[in-house]
């Protein structure tokens, strides 16, 4: 199968209300591009410099989600040319983010990654911690949180990733209650290629795809 094929068979299979995003760590341009031709509209990037040298040879519209782990000396590279990062999970990166958007003038759209699992060598809020992070946030005025993303821990049975897309769709829930400028609780990014099926189950609204798409990483 090609990644044309694959992509329009994932997005058939999917309710239209959902969005799937490509995620393209160690792609190539040309292999983006033929994604991008069959429909896919986000691409996922989890690397800055990945990014920087991509971005530039892509010939169809689209639009930039980071989905890596973003070291704060590096927003700067990004933060022009992104439409969403979906990886905050503290204040001192919460704080470049919004410094560096103000300098351009420019209103950053972000999501709050969760750590689902409570692993402690993985990034992400921890879940009991969610609603307060939000709330310390609240004065960041060049940030727009629109809600939440989640790594589930990997089993290889993607069955038993289901608990943990259940809690973060409860957070989710959870933190609608908050009443803040800067919060809307509207996007649910969790699920990759062997789990998407299940997460949009339990709630995601959008999928990070990679595998299913572009055929296993060399
Ligand atoms: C690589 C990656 C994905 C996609 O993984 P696949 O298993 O290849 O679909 C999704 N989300 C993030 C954050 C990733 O780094």
């Amino acid at each position: 199968m090609d990644i044309a094929e694959n992509v329009k068979k994932i997005l058939n299979d999917i309710p239209t209300n959902i969005e799937a995003l490509a995620a393209v760590k160690t792609r190539s341009c040309p292999e983006i591009n033929q994604a991008l031709n069959a429909g896919i509209t986000i691409i996922g990037q989890n690397y800055v410099q990945d990014a920087q040298r991509t971005l530039d040879c892509l010939k169809y519209p689209y639009k930039f989600h980071f989905i890596g782990h973003l070291q704060r000396n590096k927003v700067k590279y990004i933060i022009d040319k992104v439409d969403m990062i979906e990886t905050v999970d503290n204040i001192k990166l919460a704080n470049i983010i919004n410094l560096q958007s103000e300098k351009y003038n420019k209103i950053s759209n972000i999501l709050i990654e969760i750590n689902s699992g409570n692993e402690p060598q993985k990034n992400g809020v921890m879940p009991e911690n969610i609603i307060d992070f939000i709330k310390s946030l609240e004065e960041l005025s060049n940030i727009k949180i629109w809600g939440l993303m989640t790594m589930a821990p990997y089993f290889e049975d993607p069955e038993r990733m289901r608990p943990y897309f259940k809690l973060a769709k409860e957070l989710f829930e959870a933190t609608k209650e908050i009443e803040q400028q800067n919060y809307k609780a509207n996007i649910l990014s969790m699920g990759m290629s062997d789990s998407y099926k299940i997460a949009i189950e339990e709630g995601a609204n959008l999928v990070r795809i990679g595998t299913k798409i572009f055929g296993p990483r060399k």
